[in-house]
């Protein structure tokens, strides 16, 4: 299928944007909307429910009372596996659906939707399937006159509010564990891209998930967000967002019921690569990939490249010559591999670090203007800047768009150094061909993930977070279990005989 056919099913996709509470779709209660437009051109994709404390408080009341009645958390983990499983399997089924979705809402490349986003949401929610009728729970080494058993029990109803950069493989990572485990959930996804959650509440129902357990109510951050967060009847919040949002997570906790708070927040990762890297080209060429990936738009961009003097003359120059195959396109073309920014505040968000970094003094090598304003969308080309100072704002401040930031350094310690200077602390990547330098730089870097002579690798089976004002708790692999289940003591008294 070519951009034509896909623009003709991009017009006829059906959009719903009402809440799905108790499952059914639900207009808010007090009837307002706002109106969703496409960063692709501008289009209107229609109204979308705008949820406020009472629809959000409805939606709670809901979960709770699935959750106390034990229609989901009743069930044997092998019955909840099986539904979960047909879940997936709908999710799979609706992909080209799911994918046009994402990318009207939020604008990237239809490729990606299709072969990433989609499969790798169901993936996620059938691993968690899998995987919950395989996890034991305990018995204490204890004195011989008492048994203590060491038990995991689903929380109750938990509150999970995602960004819009990746949304559907967002939700899937909070749903798989949280879903899996026993508890019932309402999300509130981004204002800026809530289509296919709203899509998977359907998909969720239809697949033999009981009414109430799976809530999703769209709204705003400050308006259903707020509620969510500030609910006394939930009973943890999964988040995924700014630095800056997260902060008020733990506040509204605070003021609340001192719900569990998992921040899973913003990133400046550092991509290090030392002068005895054989490959320097693989690096560069890495770099710009993983960069520009997304429109740059992704927690775990490589956006600090930290490179030795001796090399980085040649790496700038291999970057930038990568730059021209990430020039943004029309995203529903499947041959596009950068798309449009989420939105027009997004867009005069990264033209305004673009203006810095030149304020500040950086030198611009390729990009740094806006692109395709013609089609009425949001597109900046793929910008790279050299001799960056850690301490300038680009380098410090999370862009999220296709900025990246060439910091030179002289020697190990600098590097390591420079690379920990950061209030973030989600990635880093040490490229090296020295097995000594590589671990140990490796184990010096404060960062939840660290890479070795790669960036991309990614499973399902490994913990996804961040140190320091990344964030805490994990998202993905069997830890994420911890952040959705309560850890019960039960003693029992062995009389002798
Ligand atoms: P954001 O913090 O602005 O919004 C995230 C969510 O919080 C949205 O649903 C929004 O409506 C809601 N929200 C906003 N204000 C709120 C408030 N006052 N109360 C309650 N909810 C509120 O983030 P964003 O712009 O949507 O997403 C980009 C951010 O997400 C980046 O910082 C990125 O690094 C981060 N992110 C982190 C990860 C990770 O796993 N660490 C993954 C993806 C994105």
């Amino acid at each position: 299928m070519g951009a034509a056919d896909w623009g003709a099913r991009a017009a006829a996709v059906p959009i719903d944007g009402r809440a799905l509470v108790n499952g059914q779709r639900v207009a808010a209660l007090d009837g307002q909307h706002f109106d969703k437009h496409s960063p692709i051109d501008g289009r209107l994709l229609g109204p979308i429910a705008r949820g406020q404390a009472a629809d959000i408080d409805a939606a709670v009341k809901a979960a709770r009372a699935a959750f106390e009645d034990g229609r989901w958390a009743g069930k044997a983990p092998a019955a909840r596996k099986k539904i979960l499983q047909r879940f997936a399997e709908k999710i799979l089924a609706a992909r080209d659906e799911l994918a046009l979705l994402e990318t009207l809402d939020m604008g990237k490349p239809i490729q990606y939707s299709l072969a990433v986003d989609v499969p790798s949401a169901a993936r996620t929610i059938a691993w968690y399937a899998e995987a919950v009728d395989k996890v034991y729970d305990e018995i204490a080494p204890t004195a011989a006159n008492a048994l203590a058993l060491i038990t995991r029990e689903p929380m109750g109803v938990i509150g999970v509010i995602v960004p819009w950069n990746y949304p559907m493989i967002m939700a899937a990572w909070k749903l798989g564990p949280a879903l899996a485990s026993g508890n019932s959930v309402v999300l509130k996804p981004s204002e800026k891209s809530p289509l296919t959650a709203l899509r998977l509440a359907e998909l969720a129902v239809d697949a033999g998930i009981p009414p109430g357990v799976f809530n999703v109510v769209p709204g705003y951050g400050h308006e259903a967000g707020e509620a969510l967060a500030l609910h006394m009847d939930v009973d943890a919040i999964g988040f995924t967002g700014s630095t800056r949002v997260g902060r008020r997570m733990l506040e509204y906790a605070g003021r609340s019921n001192l719900k569990r708070v998992y921040n899973e927040l913003g990133g400046k990762s550092a991509f290090v690569v030392f002068p005895d890297v054989a490959d320097v080209a693989r690096a560069a060429k890495t770099v710009a990939g993983s960069m520009f990936f997304n429109q740059g738009e992704s927690c775990n961009a490589p956006s600090r490249v930290l490179v030795h003097a001796s090399i980085a003359d040649r790496f700038v120059d291999i970057v930038a010559g990568e730059a021209p195959q990430y020039q943004p396109a029309d995203p529903l073309d499947p041959a596009t591999v950068m798309g449009a920014l989420v939105d027009g505040t997004q867009l005069k968000t990264v033209l305004g670090y673009i203006d810095a970094g030149l304020g500040e003094g950086a030198r611009l090598v390729t990009g740094g203007r806006q692109a395709r304003s013609e089609t009425g969308g949001c597109y900046v080309e793929p910008t790279v800047f050299d001799g960056v100072l850690n301490g300038m704002t680009i380098a410090r401040e999370e862009i999220f768009g296709p900025v990246l930031s060439i910091i030179r350094f002289e020697t190990e310690a600098e590097a390591i150094a420079l690379a920990n200077a950061s209030a973030y602390g989600l990635q880093a990547s040490v490229w090296s061909d020295n097995v000594h330098r590589a671990h140990r730089v490796a184990r010096a870097l404060r960062a939840g993930t660290v890479h070795v002579n790669q960036y991309d690798e990614d499973d399902i089976t490994v913990p996804f977070g961040g140190y320091k004002q990344s964030g805490n708790g994990r998202d993905k692999s069997l830890h994420a279990f911890d952040k959705y289940t309560e850890l019960k003591t039960t003693w029992l008294r062995i009389d002798p005989a």
